[in-house]
């Protein structure tokens, strides 16, 4: 087992069951709609002569289940499974069902967001055709072998496509962005909506993952689903016809989100004294160009800090406390403040705690499964007529599964009263309300 198995393990376990993609009944339902009005497209082709006859039947035979089956495998695809193999073996059943793989793949989801996601369905949606193609080509069970893989790949290509419709789904940096600062950033846009353009220069709003069927959302959803529909009619027209008509996948090419409105969310603090950002830019800027990450700025929960001197160990300090973090804005540094109890000698004192200081991120692993931030601060635990006041300088290590954080820290502390050096650890677990940052160079 290696240690990032481990490790995305141990998330999956602790994952609340939240998605990063249009939930699966949207999928379905986009999948279903565009494989149906593919076929309806094609019907009028059908008795060109014995073959096509036979292999509209295959394709698009018994129209509403078969359609059915393909939103079902839009849905899975990326989230559920890992390949379009698996979505025809045995195993693929039993991977489609079960949760561990699911958090797995929809944790490092970073293939779903632009503007990789255009490119994962550019990419499978190319052997879908291909395969389409050679299917069209063969006889009996070897026909229907073939194409059942191309419908495969084609229902997984167009899961990525569906996902480049989602306004949470681009307009940052995702691969430089944790996983919880992409989960808040990604909820936020896709509630609100966005302002689009596609390669016509056509421009709407849409909105995202759990919004598609909102009344704002009429003219996107009818989009995603025309898009769609054509990639769906690239694969089966390969098969059916028999000849590669490369116009569907020029369509989806003009159709799909080119350009953004890409503001930045600004940090809590600044919206509080500025309001919400303004768009000042004449343009919108295209989703390929390099985009800002985003950062985890709110943040609420509870922690447990503990701190002892290396001579005087009979005297440690310890606090419970609750608190949060806001981004200071300009620094991409946060400020975090809590307060709490603070106990002392074995808990025999109950004290008033207070523990607080400036955090600020150095790294990321694991697709930002984990982040690494240095926290500077100071505990403060008061009683009726002492203070106990210990700064530090510690590393902290965020797991940070979906929204919420798991956060143990270590590092050297000094207190000032014994003027006696020593160490803090602390363990917290908080969730991340909100996140500021993405939106394009300019
Ligand atoms: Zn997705």
């Amino acid at each position: 087992m290696t240690l990032r198995a481990i490790i995305v393990g141990a998330i999956v376990l602790a994952a609340p069951r939240e998605a990063a993609c249009w939930r699966m009944a949207e999928h379905r339902a986009i999948g279903t709609e565009s494989y149906i009005a593919a076929c309806e497209r094609l019907a009028a082709s059908k008795d060109r002569d014995a073959g096509t006859t036979q292999r509209y039947e295959v394709a698009c035979g018994n129209l509403g289940t078969t359609a059915f089956l393909y939103g079902q495998g839009t849905s899975v695809s990326g989230d559920f499974v890992s390949e379009p193999g698996e979505l025809l073996s045995v195993l693929g059943a039993s991977t489609a069902t079960s949760r561990t793989n699911y958090y797995k793949l929809a944790l490092t989801n970073g293939a779903h967001f632009h503007p990789t996601a255009t490119r994962e369905w550019r990419e499978i949606h190319k052997d879908a055709v291909d395969g389409a193609l050679a299917a069209s080509r063969e006889v009996g069970v070897e026909q229907l072998q073939a194409f059942e893989q191309a419908f495969a790949e084609s229902a997984f290509a167009d899961h990525f496509l569906h996902d480049s419709f989602a306004a949470g789904h681009m307009g940052f940096d995702r691969p430089g962005s944790s996983v919880a600062a992409s989960k808040a950033f990604h909820d936020e846009w896709n509630e609100r909506g966005r302002r689009v353009a596609n390669r016509r220069g056509q421009i709407w709003i849409t909105y995202g993952d759990g919004y598609l069927d909102i009344p704002q959302n009429r003219d996107a959803r009818r989009r995603v689903v025309a898009a769609s529909a054509e990639s769906v009619y690239g694969v089966v027209a390969a098969f059916v016809l028999g000849t590669r008509d490369p116009e569907p996948d020029y369509e989806v090419w003009r159709e799909v989100p080119f350009a953004i409105d890409d503001q930045e969310l600004l940090p809590t603090f600044e919206s509080l004294f500025r309001g919400s950002e303004v768009l000042t830019r004449p343009t919108m800027l295209p989703l390929l160009a390099v985009k800002r990450r985003a950062e985890k700025d709110g943040i609420l929960g509870a922690w447990s800090s503990f701190t002892m001197g290396f001579e005087d160990a009979d005297h440690p300090i310890g606090a419970i406390v609750f608190g949060g973090d806001l981004l200071l804005p300009g620094l991409g540094t946060r400020i975090e403040v809590g307060a709490g109890i603070g106990l002392e000698d074995s808990a025999r004192h109950v004290r008033f705690a207070v523990d607080g200081g400036f955090v600020k991120g150095i790294a990321l692993s694991f697709s930002g499964l984990v982040s690494h931030e240095i926290d500077a601060g100071v505990l403060l635990v008061a009683g009726t007529d002492d203070v106990d006041v210990v700064p530090r300088i510690t590393y902290r290590l965020n797991v940070e599964a979906g929204d919420w954080l798991v956060r143990p820290e270590i590092g050297p502390a000094y207190d000032v009263s014994s003027a006696e050096l020593g160490f803090y650890v602390g363990i917290g677990i908080m969730k991340v309300l909100s996140a500021s940052g993405g939106g394009g160079f300019y």
